[in-house]
């Protein structure tokens, strides 16, 4: 049983401290706020299997799976739906460029199919059909609550023993050659320090300030945080926007049904780099632009009160493709998820917990697309399919 240290109470690090548990490992995990503070509760709740390049597609073709029983595993219920995504074209080019994802996605036995605006008004009964010419639907995507599903899996590593520590902070470690040796930390004022045979970084937009503290440069893995906001409605009726909308062509602008109290959650690709880790206000552009989008996807939502409005960060990479392998000898990172954080973790978390533990994964997960050091070779994937 080796001594694992994790750093990062969002939903990464809190799913991997529980696969390392699963898997015999004597678990520490840091959170220096409150679990989910970070990205994860500011999240849009949507998970799906359509991406446009083969290492995201299957990544999370077996994360959807992994979903599909985490409930049962977990044995709580993280209202996990399968709702499905529809994207909506707006010009021809587009519906091409839906027809070569959807051969890509099938290939990989994702279940995507082209529909007309017929069939996607009857999935979308609010959906305003005159804009749109096709529609790329897999009612296999679909969504879960961030919160319970953190704290699903939080009681689980718990149960399993891993030492869980919120409001502690990881302030350095110490350094043997190529390994870490120590984590020190500081809680309540007070700093200790615990010896460990390995480290894993799941700090996503706080990751290069980990890294430096390791002794690496910050921008060896270049993470940036970009302020991603949402507003959301009183609740709807269910029914009306089950699967997450989204026309790519107007800034990425989406809509969602929460799956449980049936407000409409409103996003879009309207970003800025974030002033500061701290940098959390939304905005009223925001607040105007996104409605715009919105009510033009869905009419009707022009009569629903906003109830919400919140930010929180994409922490993205040069590729917006995370960030995910072996940094040293026994550190690991796997940070950077952009919008995709969520709906990655139980594969990453599966992934990376055996890399670990056994040095090899049966995950389907491509280790040379996402190796941390990509940036420093120079080499940039094609870019991940943004949205949430
Ligand atoms: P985080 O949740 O950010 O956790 C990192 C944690 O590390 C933080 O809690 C932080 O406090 C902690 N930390 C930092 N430094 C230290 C330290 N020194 N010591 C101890 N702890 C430390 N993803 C999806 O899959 N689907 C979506 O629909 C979706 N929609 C989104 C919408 C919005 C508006 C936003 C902002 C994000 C969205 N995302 C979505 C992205 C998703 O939220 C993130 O990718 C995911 O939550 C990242 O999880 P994480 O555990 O890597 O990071």
């Amino acid at each position: 049983m080796s001594k694992i240290a994790v750093i990062g109470g969002g939903i990464i690090g809190v799913a991997t401290a529980y696969e390392l548990a699963k898997l015999g490992e004597d678990v520490i995990l840091f959170e220096k706020n409150y679990f989910g503070s970070g990205s994860t509760f500011r999240c849009a709740t949507g998970i799906r299997a359509q991406f446009t390049d083969e290492a995201n597609i299957r990544l999370m073709k077996h994360s959807v799976e992994r979903w599909e029983g985490l409930e049962e595993e977990l044995g709580s219920d993280i209202v996990f739906r399968q709702t499905g995504y529809l994207f909506l074209a707006t010009s021809e080019e587009e519906v091409e460029a839906f027809k070569a994802n959807i051969r890509l996605q099938n290939k990989f036995g994702v279940p995507t199919r082209l529909i007309d605006m017929d069939e996607a008004r009857e999935i979308v009964p609010i959906l305003n059909t005159e804009p749109f010419l096709a529609g790329a639907w897999n009612p296999k995507d679909g969504k879960a609550n961030p919160f319970k599903t953190l704290f699903a899996y939080l009681f689980r590593a718990r149960e399993l023993g891993v030492d869980a520590r919120g409001h502690t902070e990881v302030i350095g470690f110490e350094r043997a050659g190529d390994a870490i040796t120590a984590v020190k930390f500081r809680s309540n004022g007070k700093v200790e320090s615990v010896r460990v045979d390995a480290v894993l970084n799941a700090a996503n937009a706080w990751a290069p300030l980990i890294n430096e503290m390791a002794g690496l440069s910050r921008g060896l893995v270049p993470i940036t945080a970009y302020k991603h906001q949402l507003v959301k409605t009183e609740p709807l009726e269910p029914g009306q926007v089950e699967p997450l909308v989204c026309p790519p062509s107007w800034n990425d602008a989406y809509i969602i049904q929460d799956g449980e109290d049936g407000g409409i959650i409103c996003g879009a690709g309207i970003e800025h780099k974030a002033r500061s880790l701290e940098d959390y206000e939304p905005t009223y552009d925001f607040l105007r632009g996104v409605l715009e989008y919105a009510v033009r996807i869905a009419p009707p939502l022009r009569y629903a009160h906003v109830v919400r409005q919140w930010a929180g960060f994409y922490a993205k990479t040069p590729d917006s493709n995370p960030a995910i392998g072996k940094l040293l000898e026994n550190f690991y990172i796997a940070a950077g998820f952009s919008g995709h954080g969520f709906m990655m973790a139980p594969a990453v978390a599966q992934a990376m917990a055996e890399l670990i533990s056994k040095g090899r994964s049966r995950v389907p997960l491509d280790w040379e697309w996402y190796d941390p050091y990509r940036f420093e070779r120079g080499e940039l994937r094609s870019s991940a399919f943004q949205i949430g």
